[in-house]
């Protein structure tokens, strides 16, 4: 199955919506480089901003979901590029041989091919390509140490955005939206549909090579392990399923009222960057007071938290705070 989402080259995709009478919206300013199997990069260019598709898919997705997800958080969210001041926005594709896995180097998105075996090319999923330039966006705002529970939740805020990226370029509600993060990433013959659901944490895969997915969904099943940055990959399912939860409980498009929310307390500016699951669910629930009153928006926030484990006198011991300063490389998955 191939991925899908991404907008198609030449379809007109439902947003941004045409605004009349605006000032022209700020374009991305998009590279995409041929990293040529090799680990150097950024490698040479082999596509611009406002240059026509080349022969080679990897590059023509890469450039088509830099611009959905340019588009995305522009329209949904008035920001523009990663760092809100419009960031050029770099990509290499074909990096290493049989690379399998995508990430965010602090500087720009890196993608593999995939082996074939397990995975195809990382390229395909417009989700991923949200998934990687979320942890730019991440990094220019809240800034969350890649470590313990506030790694599980730069994780997870990747996941989240990049689904929402998918769900806007689709135009769809939440109760038509898959809520999988690497549909169809998976190669032929893996049992399995994703790497990772929002929806159902832990029910992406079965397989006989590549394990069972172990994300837990609610703070009953939370990971204590010192691998994966201390389960940033794993633990993630848990702030996953409660954003799932909200926005299915609100309705409508995901990215309009729950995705609000947590765009407002990802670059609010109070989060702290060692914040643990409770610190981000009372941030959740301040945000949604905030912007919608003590309405249907506060209630579904609190009930999704409450639901997954997570609040007042919930809060696990933060095992956060624990990273120096410095975050780079991180992936899409581990390492
Ligand atoms: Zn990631």
């Amino acid at each position: 199955m191939p991925c899908t989402g991404s907008s198609a080259p030449g379809a007109v995709p439902p947003y941004p919506r045409p605004r009349p009478g605006r000032a022209p919206e700020p374009t991305a300013r998009r590279t995409v480089h041929d990293g040529h199997h090799q680990h150097t990069l950024p490698g040479p260019v082999v596509r611009t901003e406002g240059s026509a598709p080349v022969a080679d898919q990897a590059v023509d997705h890469a450039y088509d979901g830099l611009g959905d997800t340019f588009a995305f958080y522009l329209d949904a969210y008035g920001r523009r590029s990663v760092d809100g001041r419009g960031l050029p926005l770099d990509a290499t594709v074909h990096y290493g041989v049989h690379y399998d896995n995508a990430f965010w180097n602090g500087r720009q998105m890196v993608f593999g091919d995939g082996d074939g075996t397990l995975f195809q090319d990382f390229t395909g999923c417009v989700e991923i390509i949200g998934h990687e330039l979320t942890h730019g966006v991440t990094q220019y705002s809240a800034n969350l140490d890649y470590q313990g529970q506030s790694g599980a939740l730069n994780e997870s805020v990747s996941d989240v955005f990049g689904s929402l990226v998918k769900q806007y370029a689709l135009g769809q509600t939440a109760d038509r939206a898959d809520w999988l993060i690497g549909a169809g990433l998976l190669a032929p013959g893996v049992q399995g549909v994703a790497l990772r659901s929002l929806k159902a944490p832990g029910t992406a895969y079965h397989d006989a090579r590549l394990g069972t997915d172990p994300q837990p969904a609610t703070m009953a099943g939370y990971l204590d392990t010192e691998a994966d940055n201390g389960g940033v990959h794993l633990n993630s399912g848990i702030p996953n399923h409660a954003f799932y939860l909200a926005a299915e409980a609100l309705g409508g498009h995901a990215w309009e009222r729950a995705g609000q929310i947590w765009y407002d307390v990802l670059t609010g500016g109070r989060l702290p960057s060692d914040a643990d699951f409770a610190a981000f669910a009372t941030a959740t629930a301040d945000a949604a007071r905030a912007r919608y009153g003590p309405g249907a928006e506060l209630r579904a926030v609190q009930a999704a938290w409450t639901t997954v484990g997570v609040g007042a006198g919930v809060g696990a011991e933060s095992t956060a705070g624990t990273s120096d300063a410095t975050r780079i490389n991180a992936p899409l998955r581990p390492a």
